[in-house]
C-alpha cells in the first residue's frame, strides 16, 4: 500500500490473511423488512440511503482514532460475527457488515473513541435508531437498532460518553447493538479495532 501526501510518500507491504465467515439463516421477518414493494416505503428507503451515504461521506479533520477503540458496551455477547452471509426469509442478502452484540434493552452505548456525530436518526426503516460517529480521516463507526439516541449530528463526543441505548428498532429480532465501521467506504470488523481477537 502506498500513501502519498504533499509531505512525501510512504509505502508499506501488508499481508492479507483469508477470513472465515458464517452463514446465518433468519426466517419469520416481516416481508417489508426483507423485500419491500410498497412504493411509499421504497421512497423512504431511498431517502434514508442518501442520509446514510452523506454520513459515510463525512470527512472531519480529526484524529479521534489515535487513542484506540474500546467496546461500546460494558457487557455483551457476540450474537453474529462480521462478514457472515445472511439468508433472510430464504432470500440471500449482502454479507452482514457488522458485529451484533446482544445486550439488555436500555443498556448504555458508549462512544469507543473521540469523534464528531455525523448522523443521528431515531427511526430508520432497516436500522431503527441509528448513530454514526466520524473519528477522523474517513473512519466512521455506526450504531444500529437503538431504543434511544442521546446525541445529535455535529456534537463533539469523547471516548466513553453515552451516546444512546440498546434496543431492537428496525430489522432486529431481539435487543442488540449492531456495531459497524467503515473506512473511506470499506467495511471493517469494528471488534478488531479494540484489539480483541476471536474467539470471544
Ligand atoms: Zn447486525
Amino acid at each position: 500500500m502506498t500513501v502519498e501526501t504533499e509531505l512525501g510518500t510512504a509505502a508499506e507491504t501488508l499481508t492479507i490473511a483469508s477470513g472465515d465467515f458464517d452463514v446465518q439463516r433468519i426466517s419469520g421477518l416481516r416481508q417489508d423488512l426483507v423485500a419491500p414493494t410498497d412504493p411509499v416505503l421504497l421512497e423512504r428507503i431511498k431517502a434514508e440511503a442518501a442520509l446514510k451515504a452523506a454520513g459515510f461521506a463525512s470527512r472531519m479533520d480529526e484524529d479521534g482514532f489515535r487513542g484506540g477503540f474500546a467496546m461500546p458496551l460494558k457487557t455483551w455477547r457476540l450474537s453474529a460475527r462480521f462478514g457472515g452471509q445472511r439468508i433472510l426469509n430464504g432470500i440471500p442478502q449482502t454479507p452482514h457488515y457488522g458485529a451484533d452484540l446482544a445486550a439488555p434493552a436500555g443498556a448504555a452505548i458508549m462512544a469507543p473513541a473521540d469523534g464528531v456525530v455525523a448522523l443521528a436518526s431515531p427511526a430508520m426503516h432497516f436500522e431503527g435508531g441509528l448513530t454514526m460517529i466520524d473519528h477522523g480521516q474517513g473512519l466512521i463507526s455506526v450504531y444500529l437498532h437503538q431504543s434511544r439516541l442521546d446525541v445529535r449530528a455535529g456534537d463533539r463526543i469523547r471516548a466513553g460518553q453515552v451516546i444512546g441505548a440498546v434496543g431492537m428498532t428496525g430489522r432486529a429480532t431481539g435487543p442488540h447493538l449492531c456495531w459497524r465501521m467503515k473506512w473511506r467506504g470499506r467495511n471493517l470488523d469494528p471488534t478488531l479495532m479494540t484489539g480483541l481477537r476471536p474467539p470471544f
